[in-house]
C-alpha cells in the first residue's frame, strides 16, 4: 500500500500542529466534536430530500471512548460519513473551509502569532496524537474506508469493515513530556470537563463509554452536554431560578444577579444574547487580572471565552453569552475585531443594556440605586471617557443626592423643578452628604429654597464638566467664585466695600504668601464667617482629585478666602488692621486654615495653627 502525500501547505500546517508550541491543546476535542455535529446535521439535511436515507433521530449522537492501556481516544458519530474521495480531499488538503484563514495567515509567515488564534479543525488532533485513524462510511453507500496517518510523511487509505454510517476518529495519544501532560486526554473525568467547557450546547447528545478498568465492562453515560442552551430557549418558559442557576454556575458568583437581560435578534445579523448585571462586583473586578467580555458561541460551540469587543469598557461588569450562527468557528481574533457582524452585535447589545438600565431607573428606583451604588462609577466613566463621546446616551442614567428631595435624583428631575427663568444647576462637592450639608454656601442656598446636588464621588465633577450643560442649564459649583446670587445693587455695594479695603487684604495676603490668590468680602454667607472658593477653571475638588492621583501631575486651584461682610469677624479684622497689625497676621492664618478645613483640605501647619489658637484662647 503506497502512501499518499499531503499537499505542501497541508504539510506545513501539520508540521506546526505536531510541533506545536500552542498551549491550548485541549481545543482539539472541540474541533472534532464540532465536525461530528456538522456531519450529523448534514445527514439530517440530506435525508430531507433523499428518501432512501433512513434517519432515526433518537439515535443520532456522538460517542466518546477511552482505552487507557492502548492510549486511544475515540470520537464516533453517526452522521453523513465520508467516501474514499472525500477522505482524501477533506483530510488531505488544507484549503477546506475552516483552515483557509489559517492558511492565509500562514502565508504572512507570522508563525508565532497565528498559532493559538485559530480553530484549525481536524488537524488539531495532531497536537495531542502521534497517530490518527479515521474510519468512515458514507450514508447510503456500502463500503467503508480507513484513513491512517502518523505524521508528515503522508497517509494511507484502505477498505475497512464498518456497518453503520458515520465516522470514528481514533487518536493515539502522545506520551507525556516535560511541558505537557497528554495523559489528561485519557482521563474520563478530564474529557467530560472539556466536553462541558467547549461543547455543552452542541445539539446532539455526547455520551461516553466508560470502561471499568478491572472488569473491562462498558457502561454508557447519560448525555454530558446540556444540548439546548438556556439562551436559545423560549424566554417565556424560563423560570427565574433557571437563569440564576445558570449565572451562578457559569460565572462563579454565589449571589443572584441584579438583572437578567435575555434578547433575541433576527435580521441582517442573528444572535441570541443572555446577559447579567451582577449584584456585586465580580471578585476580581478591581484587579489588573480582570478582563471584560462576553462568551462568544457560534451555534452552541464556544469560539471565545471572553470576547472583549462585545462590550464597551464602561460596561465591563456585564457578564453573559452571545451566540450567533453568522460567525464562523474558525475566525481569528484579529479578524473578529474587524468583523462587521460582530460590530453590529456589539452595538445592539450596548443599546439593549442601556435601555434596560433606563427602564430600571424609571420603574424600579430602589433596584437602580443599588445598581448605581456598585456600578454608577462605570456609567460616570462612560460619560467622560473618550472626550465625552457617549455622554448623550448616558447623561440620563446618572443620579446624585439632592439637598431638597433628600434622595437621589436624575438631572432631568432636577431641571423639571426649576422655574422658567432659572438656568443653573447648583452642585457642591465633598466626602459625604453630611459634610456637604455644612458647607456655608450650601446652607445659604437651602435658605433661598434652591436645590443643590451633592457630589460625593471623586469623579463627579469631571462628569459634569464633560456634560458642560444639561438641557441648556449650566452647572455651577457653589464653591467657585462665580457662584453669586446677589442683585446688581448688592453686587455694587460689595464691590465698593472690597475696593475700600484693598490695602488691608493686600496686607493679609502677604502673610499667606503664594497660597492664596485673593482675599475679599462676600455677601453670600448667611451665618458663617468665612469660606474658601476658587477662581477659574480648576476647582478645589479637582485639585484634590488630581493631586491624590499616583502621578507626578499637580495642579493648584486659585484659592480665594472669602469673609462674610456682615459677620462680627469682619469688624474685628478692620479694627486690628487699624490698631494691631501683629495680631491681624495671626488672625489671618487662623481664618485661612479654618476655611481650608471646611473645604476638606489639609491644614498646612497643624502645630502652628494649634499654637496660634491657644495663644488667643489664653488671652
Ligand atoms: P472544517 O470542519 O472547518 O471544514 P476540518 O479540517 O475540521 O475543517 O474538516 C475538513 C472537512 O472534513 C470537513 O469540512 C468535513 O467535510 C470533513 N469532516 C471532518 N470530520 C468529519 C466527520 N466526523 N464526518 C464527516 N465529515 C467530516
Amino acid at each position: 500500500m503506497s502512501k499518499r502525500q499531503f499537499k505542501a501547505e497541508s504539510k506545513r500546517l501539520l508540521d506546526l500542529m505536531i510541533n506545536s508550541i500552542y498551549t491550548n491543546k485541549e481545543i482539539f476535542l472541540r474541533e472534532l466534536i464540532s465536525n461530528a455535529n456538522d456531519a450529523i446535521d448534514k445527514l439530517c439535511y440530506e435525508a430531507l430530500t433523499n428518501k432512501t436515507l433512513k434517519v432515526d433521530k433518537r439515535k443520532l449522537g456522538i460517542k466518546i471512548e477511552i482505552d487507557k492501556e492502548k492510549r486511544l481516544l475515540k470520537i464516533e458519530d453517526n452522521g453523513i460519513g465520508m467516501d474514499k474521495e472525500e477522505l482524501v480531499d477533506n483530510l488531505g488538503t488544507i484549503a477546506k473551509s475552516g483552515s483557509l484563514a489559517f492558511k492565509e495567515a500562514l502565508e504572512k509567515k507570522d508563525k508565532v502569532n497565528i498559532i493559538g488564534q485559530f480553530g484549525v479543525g481536524f488537524y488539531s488532533s495532531f497536537m495531542v496524537a502521534d497517530e490518527v485513524i479515521v474510519e468512515s462510511k458514507k450514508a447510503g453507500f456500502m463500503k467503508a474506508y480507513k484513513w491512517v496517518c502518523k505524521g508528515l510523511d503522508g497517509f494511507e487509505i484502505t477498505d475497512c469493515d464498518k456497518q453503520e454510517n458515520g465516522t470514528i476518529i481514533t487518536l493515539h495519544i502522545k506520551e507525556n513530556n516535560k511541558e505537557e501532560k497528554y495523559d489528561d486526554f485519557l482521563d474520563d473525568f478530564k474529557i467530560q470537563g472539556l466536553i462541558k467547557k467547549y461543547s455543552d450546547y452542541v445539539a446532539y447528545p455526547i455520551k461516553m463509554n466508560i470502561i471499568n478498568e478491572e472488569t473491562k465492562e462498558k457502561s454508557e453515560t447519560e448525555a454530558i452536554n446540556s444540548m439546548v442552551p438556556l439562551w436559545k430557549k423560549n424566554q417565556k418558559k424560563i423560570k427565574d431560578e433557571e437563569y440564576y442557576k445558570f449565572y451562578q454556575e457559569k460565572f462563579f458568583d454565589y449571589t443572584k444577579p441584579l438583572k437578567v437581560i435575555h434578547t433575541k435578534a433576527e435580521g441582517i445579523v442573528s444572535y441570541d444574547a443572555l446577559m447579567f448585571i451582577p449584584a456585586m462586583p465580580p471578585y476580581d473586578f478591581y484587579t489588573k487580572e480582570y478582563k471584560k467580555g462576553l462568551e462568544l458561541y457560534s451555534n452552541g460551540v464556544l469560539i471565545m471565552e471572553k470576547c472583549e469587543d462585545l462590550l464597551p469598557d464602561y460596561l465591563n461588569f456585564v457578564k453573559g453569552v452571545v451566540d450567533s450562527p453568522d460567525l464562523s468557528l474558525n475566525i481569528s481574533r484579529e479578524m473578529l475585531q474587524q468583523n462587521r457582524q460582530l460590530m453590529v452585535i456589539a452595538k445592539n447589545i450596548e443599546k439593549k443594556i442601556l435601555k434596560e438600565l433606563s427602564e430600571m431607573l424609571l420603574n424600579d428606583r430602589e433596584k437602580y440605586e443599588t445598581f448605581f451604588k456598585t456600578f454608577g462609577v462605570n456609567i460616570k466613566y462612560g460619560i467622560y471617557d473618550n472626550y465625552g463621546a457617549k455622554k448623550e446616551d448616558l447623561k440620563d442614567l446618572i443620579i446624585f443626592y439632592s439637598s431638597k428631595e433628600k434622595k437621589m435624583v436624575t438631572l432631568k428631575e432636577y431641571v423639571s423643578k426649576l422655574t422658567e427663568d432659572d438656568d443653573t444647576i447648583y452642585y457642591a462637592c465633598g466626602e459625604t452628604v453630611d459634610k456637604i450639608d455644612m458647607i456655608p454656601q450650601v446652607e445659604s442656598l437651602k435658605e433661598k429654597n434652591k436645590q443643590v446636588l451633592y457630589l460625593t464621588d471623586y469623579v463627579d465633577e469631571f462628569v459634569l464638566k464633560t456634560l458642560e450643560k444639561y438641557d441648556d442649564k449650566k452647572f455651577v459649583n457653589v464653591s467657585s467664585n462665580d457662584f453669586d446670587l446677589s442683585t446688581e445693587e448688592e453686587k455694587k455695594l460689595l464691590e465698593e466695600k472690597n475696593e475700600s479695603s484693598k490695602e488691608m487684604f493686600e496686607f493679609m495676603k502677604k502673610e499667606l504668601g503664594e497660597e492664596v490668590f485673593d482675599i475679599r468680602y462676600t455677601n453670600k454667607l448667611k451665618n458663617h464667617p468665612i469660606c474658601l472658593t476658587s477662581k477659574g477653571e480648576v476647582t478645589v475638588e479637582m485639585q484634590k482629585v488630581i493631586n491624590a492621583m499616583p502621578t507626578d501631575e499637580h495642579i493648584n486651584a486659585k484659592l480665594v478666602l472669602e469673609i462674610n461682610e456682615k459677620h462680627a469677624i469682619a469688624k474685628k479684622i478692620k479694627y486690628l488692621y487699624e490698631n494691631d497689625k501683629k495680631t491681624l497676621k495671626k488672625y489671618t492664618k487662623i481664618l485661612y486654615n479654618e476655611a481650608r478645613l471646611i473645604e476638606g483640605l489639609p491644614v498646612t501647619n497643624p502645630t502652628e495653627l494649634s499654637n496660634l489658637v491657644c495663644e488667643l484662647l489664653a488671652k
